[in-house]
């Protein structure tokens, strides 16, 4: 008898699995609009099902030129790669960690240290006092997967009893994530179909009604799939009300600075949650904002009450990721650190992300139009609604 004779094919994963189907067509016309093409496809065309919407889509996208992956200049093109590869050379003989590069030694277990001070400056803040405090427990992360998982794993061994509240819809992963840490799931009022926008009145009553001290999944900016975010005003009133409920917000950030073009702005919801007191925990992705999707850079970070609780909560995620993966890829961070520490680079790449958030809201702009002029007698507003392009 075979020993796995009964393991059945695991269902496709409905992203990925476009990618595969790609891969395997031998059309020499063929055009991937999936997971690759995520900032497009994803931000553009939540409401793909729609055979006139995907032509608006193609035709605009084409008229554009520019069915490519969104590369940025910075990380990847001749002559600014170089740059930055010259940059991290240059202070690989001066930083130990950096030096790490030459030697291909493994990072700590916990990542680049460098790395994940840079990523709590882009979440908490600059001048954050939390970071000067050392409240803040953070391990680099493989991505934002890797981030949520992570956190999911940190829950289910610590809080075994709380549950996990993820909004409808969500990005599909975010059940597997805490369907494989063995936490139950329940979800909230998110989305309102009807008028493709927020259904603020349902998720408040949600929020009221969770049990208090429930665990809430909040995407901080730029919801996947829809594209809808909160306001600033209807982000107080939910940090109000989770105050009042005692639960705990856990932001997923996959893509700061892509909703507004600027990731100060984008991280607006999280420094609300700040200000009222909540103790958060965040998940950072640099995959969609310096384009590093293969790279697996990422960071997870919790808020704690003080110093010594932020060392026991550090020490424990570092143990959680021992045996999974024993410590984080190296490439990725150095580039995520050096281009976030040097003035110079760092300039360089906002100036990248408003460009890519700015074609984002191009192309949106540019498919109601399409839409319009084909004489489609729907209301395309939400296109250029979504994913807050003012
Ligand atoms: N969270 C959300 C909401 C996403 O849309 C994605 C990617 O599509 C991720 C997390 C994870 O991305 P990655 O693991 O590539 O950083």
């Amino acid at each position: 008898a075979s020993w796995f004779g009964h393991v059945e094919p695991a269902p496709k994963d409905p992203i990925l699995g476009v990618t595969e189907a790609f891969l395997a067509d031998p059309s020499p016309d063929k055009v991937n609009v999936g997971v690759v093409r995520l900032s497009l496809s994803l931000h553009l065309a939540y409401h793909a099902v729609s055979s006139l919407l995907i032509a608006g889509f193609l035709s605009c996208a084409f008229s554009f030129g520019s069915f490519v992956v969104v590369v940025l200049m910075l990380v990847c093109a001749y002559p600014s790669f170089i740059y930055v590869y010259i940059r991290i050379r240059m202070r690989s003989s001066h930083h130990l960690e950096d030096g790490i590069l030459q030697n291909r030694e493994y990072l700590p277990m916990g990542g680049s240290v460098k790395m994940i001070d840079e990523s709590l400056k882009l979440a908490y803040g600059e001048d954050s006092d939390f970071i000067k405090d050392k409240r803040t427990a953070a391990v680099q992360a493989l991505s934002g997967t890797g981030a949520c998982r992570l956190f999911a794993d940190f829950q289910k061994r610590f809080l075994p009893d709380t549950q996990i509240y993820i909004p409808t819809p969500t990005w599909a992963n975010h059940h597997n994530i805490w369907r494989d840490a063995h936490l139950p799931q329940r979800t909230f009022t998110y989305y309102h179909p009807e008028s493709r926008g927020l259904d603020f009145s349902g998720l408040m009553d949600d929020i009221k009604n969770a049990p208090d001290g429930s665990f809430f999944l909040l995407h901080a900016c730029a919801h996947n799939p829809t594209g809808v975010d909160p306001s600033e005003e209807q982000w107080r009133e939910i940090s109000h009300q989770f105050k009042v409920k005692k639960h705990f917000p856990f932001f997923d950030m996959a893509y700061q600075g892509f909703a507004s073009g600027d990731p100060e702005r984008d991280v607006k919801a999280i420094r609300i949650f700040l200000e009222d007191g909540h103790q958060v925990g965040c998940a950072q992705s640099y995959a969609k904002n310096m384009g590093l999707y293969g790279q697996r850079a990422g960071c997870l970070s919790v808020l704690c009450d003080d110093e010594m609780q932020a060392v026991a909560v550090k020490s424990q995620l570092q143990q959680l990721a021992r045996p999974m993966y024993s410590n984080p890829p190296l490439h990725g961070a150095l580039i995520v650190s050096t281009i976030l520490s040097d003035p110079e680079l760092k300039t360089l790449w906002l100036k990248e992300v408003k460009g890519m958030a700015d074609r984002i809201i191009g192309m949106r702009k540019a498919l109601k139009e399409n839409l319009e002029e084909l004489g489609s007698p729907l209301s395309w507003e939400h296109i250029t609604n979504q994913v807050n392009p003012q």
